[in-house]
């Protein structure tokens, strides 16, 4: 599966699943690897990072993503700079698949058989995105109305950030 590739991430709530958005599964996500801690999530370092700029839970500001610009995201074997990433539609979704395959030693395959289910003692928040697809959205993304107001919604965003 190509890495980039997910035309329907979008973190508005789904009132039909329990699952958290993509941004709040980062957010999550950040708190486990900071053992719970707001302030040490907040004081994170690592920038290289893919859900550095995530770690809050909510969408970067401009002025955020300016500041590390530069900065080579993970995984090391398909380097991306966080400019890039979101000049490109970066999205939490995406951001979440980068992590999952530098947790997993960029293979594809390690991704999908990872073990951290849900239910698991060792349960990782990110595990229903981490095929860079987001299962709230399932069988909407080939409508073509849906993906117009998608588009048309993802416009907004974009014109009032
Ligand atoms: S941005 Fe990465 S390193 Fe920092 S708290 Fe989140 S998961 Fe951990
Ligand atoms: S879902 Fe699995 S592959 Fe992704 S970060 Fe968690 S443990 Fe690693």
């Amino acid at each position: 599966m190509p890495l980039d590739t997910e035309p329907t991430d979008i973190d508005t709530p789904d009132t039909t699943s329990d699952l958290p958005t993509p941004l709040k599964a980062a957010r999550k996500h950040c708190l486990d690897c900071c053992r719970g801690s707001a302030q040490e999530v907040r004081l994170c370092t690592a920038r290289e990072c893919p859900l550095y700029l995530y770690r809050h839970g909510r969408r970067p500001t401009a002025e955020e993503i300016a500041a590390v610009a530069h900065v080579p995201l993970f995984p090391e074997e398909r380097p991306i700079s966080a400019a890039e990433f979101h000049a490109n539609g970066g999205t939490a979704l995406k951001a979440i698949r980068r992590r999952c395959l530098d947790c997993s030693g960029y293979s594809q395959q390690e991704v999908q058989d990872c073990w951290a289910k849900p239910g698991e003692r060792n349960a990782c928040d990110l595990y229903p995105y981490r095929l860079g697809k987001n299962p709230n959205r399932a069988g909407k993304g080939g409508n073509p109305a849906a993906l117009e107001a998608l588009r048309r919604y993802r416009e907004q965003q974009r014109g009032s950030a």
